[in-house]
């Protein structure tokens, strides 16, 4: 006997990550803090908050979400 082995049809994942926002503040240990606010590393979409699924472009955010770097031009 044979199987079938059809493949699912389904629409080829997408893995990607939320980038936060981040906002300067001097009194902050590391200079800044982390906004709640982050942007999809698929397709750069803003949103409010994470989501398990970017309701943009439905990349499945299962990677580690990182903070965008912000360049910190302290002179001494
Ligand atoms: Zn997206």
């Amino acid at each position: 006997m044979f199987e079938d082995y059809n493949e699912p049809k389904i629409k080829k994942e997408i893995h990607a990550y939320w980038i936060h926002d981040t906002a300067r503040d001097e009194a902050s240990i590391k200079g800044y803090f982390i906004l709640p606010t982050c942007i999809c590393s698929n397709c750069k979409t803003q949103q409010a908050s994470e989501r398990e699924i970017c309701p943009k472009c439905g990349a499945i955010m299962d990677k580690p979400a990182t903070v965008k770097t912000i360049k910190t031009n302290k002179k001494k």
